[in-house]
C-alpha cells in the first residue's frame, strides 16, 4: 500500500487510485537502477500532499503580490537558508519548477537570443537545456558544443578551452545527464575567466553527492549552479538556482516575473525537509554509499567483460557500451526491465548508432542505495544483470522471469519509503 495512505483518492477516483498503488509496488519490486531517481522519504512526500499547494505567492518572500502570506513567506525563506548553508552560495532561488526551467531562467538572466551558449553535447552525457538543438536553448541561442576524448571518455578541456576563447560563449554550462566521472570546477572555472563568460555548473545529477560531500562542489567556483532536488538530493521534483551575490536580482527577475507565475509552495516545503535531511550526518554516509556501491557495481561489470565509458567511475553513475555483447541498447534495457532491473538506454560518446537506438546503457546507484543495498550486494546485480543481457541475446524469456523472482525475494527484505507493504 502507498504511504501515506491514499483512502480518498481510492473512494473517489479507484482508477487513479489503482495506478498510485500499482506503481508503488513496482517501485518496490525492482531494481531502480536510473541514475536520474531515487525515493523521497515520507516526510518529503507529506509535505509535497499537503494544503500549500492551495495558495498563491507570487513574487519573493516579503514582496507578494497576493495577501496570507504569514506562512508561506518564513517557509520559503527557510528553505533558502537551509539551501544557502548546504551549498556555501550566497544567494538561493528555490522557485524553478524544474531543472529545464531553472536552465532557461538562466539564459533569461544573462543573454539574448541569438547570443552563443556553451555546453556538452547532448550525445556526449550533456542536457538538452545546454544548447541541443531539438531544445528552445539551441534554437534561440547560438549552441557551441564540446565533448568527451574518445581515448579516455572524459570532458576534453583543451577542446573547452579552445571553443571558449575562440566563440566566447556569454555562458559556459559545466555539468550533464551521462558524465561518470568527477567534473573538475576550478579548470572550468579558470576557462571561464579567460573567456569572460558566466559559468553555470548544473549539478542536477550530483547535488546530493555534493551536499554530502561525495563530489567537490562547485562554491567558490562557478557564478551560478543549478540544480534539479529530485535526483540524488532526494526532494521532490523542483529545482534551485544559487549563486554569488551578484547575479541574484538578474537570476529573482528572470524566474519571476520573467518565466514564471505562482512558485509551487508545496514543493517549497518538500524541498526545505530534503534540504534539512540532507544536512545530516546520515545523508553524508549515505552520498558515500552511493559512490562505494557504482565502484562496485562496475568492477562487477568490467569483471563480466563488459566495456564502460572511461573504464569505470567516480560518482553514482556508469555508462556501459553493448557494442562488444552484439546487443543494442533498447533491447537490452527492455530486458533488463522484465528481468526487475530498471535502467536508461543511452548514446554513448561518439555512438554509431541512432539516438533513438543507441549502443548503450545509463545505470546508476542513488536508489537502490536507499533501499538499503550495500558493496556486498553489488556482485550478484553485476551478475543478475549480465545474466539478462545474455538471455535476451538469446531471447530466453525464462532466463529473463526467473530473475525477477529472485530480484523481487531480495528487495522484500528492504524497506521502502512509500510502500507500507502489500494489503
Ligand atoms: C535532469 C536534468 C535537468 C532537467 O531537469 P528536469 O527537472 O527534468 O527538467 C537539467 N540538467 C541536468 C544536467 C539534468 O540531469
Amino acid at each position: 500500500m502507498h504511504q501515506p495512505p491514499i483512502p480518498h483518492v481510492a473512494g473517489t477516483d479507484p482508477d487513479i487510485a489503482a495506478l498510485i498503488q500499482a506503481e508503488s509496488r513496482r517501485q518496490f519490486e525492482k531494481l531502480r537502477l536510473i541514475p536520474s531517481e531515487n525515493y523521497v522519504s515520507v516526510a518529503v512526500l507529506e509535505a509535497s500532499g499537503s494544503v500549500l499547494t492551495n495558495k498563491y505567492s507570487e513574487g519573493y518572500p516579503g514582496r507578494r503580490y497576493y495577501e496570507g502570506q504569514q506562512n508561506i513567506d518564513p517557509l520559503e525563506r527557510l528553505a533558502i537558508d537551509r539551501a544557502r548553508a548546504l551549498f556555501g552560495m550566497d544567494h538561493v532561488n528555490v522557485q524553478p519548477y524544474s531543472g529545464s526551467p531553472a536552465n532557461l531562467a538562466v539564459y533569461l538572466a544573462f543573454m539574448h537570443p541569438g547570443d552563443a551558449v556553451m555546453g556538452m553535447a547532448l550525445p556526449m552525457g550533456g542536457h538538452l537545456t545546454h544548447g541541443w538543438s531539438a531544445s528552445v536553448t539551441g534554437m534561440w541561442f547560438r549552441p557551441v558544443r564540446y565533448g568527451v576524448r574518445a581515448d579516455t571518455g572524459r570532458v576534453d578541456m583543451d577542446q573547452v578551452r579552445d571553443l571558449a576563447l575562440l566563440e566566447r560563449p556569454k555562458v559556459i554550462f559545466c555539468g550533464g545527464t551521462a558524465i561518470p566521472r568527477t567534473i573538475d570546477f576550478p579548470a572550468f572555472a579558470q576557462i571561464a575567466r579567460e573567456a569572460g563568460a558566466i559559468l553555470v555548473a548544473d549539478i542536477a545529477h550530483i547535488a546530493g553527492l555534493i551536499a554530502g560531500g561525495a563530489h567537490p562542489s562547485p562554491a567558490g567556483h562557478a557564478d551560478v549552479i543549478t540544480t534539479t532536488t529530485h535526483k540524488t538530493l532526494r526532494g521532490p521534483r523542483g529545482a534551485m538556482i544559487m549563486c554569488t551575490a551578484e547575479q541574484a536580482s538578474a537570476v529573482d527577475r528572470a524566474v519571476f516575473p520573467g518565466l514564471q507565475g505562482g512558485p509551487h509552495n508545496h514543493t517549497t516545503a518538500a524541498i526545505a525537509v530534503a534540504l534539512h535531511e540532507a544536512a545530516q550526518p546520515s545523508f553524508r554516509a549515505y552520498a558515500r554509499r552511493i559512490v562505494a556501491n557504482a565502484r562496485a557495481l562496475a568492477d562487477g561489470l568490467l569483471a563480466r567483460g563488459y566495456t564502460l565509458i572511461s573504464g569505470g567511475t567516480d560518482n553514482h553513475l556508469i555508462l556501459m557500451d553493448l557494442t562488444a555483447q552484439g546487443i543494442a541498447g533498447k533491447p537490452a534495457a527492455r530486458a533488463l526491465d522484465r528481468a526487475g532491473i530498471e535502467v536508461n538506454y543511452n548514446t554513448i560518446p561518439c555512438d554509431p548508432r541512432k539516438p533513438f537506438d543507441p549502443s548503450g546503457l545509463r545505470i546508476g546507484t542513488p536508489a537502490i542505495t536507499t533501499r538499503g543495498l550495500t558493496e556486498r550486494h553489488m556482485g550478484q546485480v553485476a551478475a543478475w544483470m549480465d545474466k539478462a543481457i545474455m538471455a535476451a541475446t538469446k531471447g530466453d524469456d525464462e532466463v529473463i522471469d526467473a530473475i525477477a523472482a529472485q530480484i523481487r525475494e531480495l528487495l522484500a527484505d528492504f524497506p521502502m519509503p512509500g510502500w507500507g507493504g502489500p494489503g
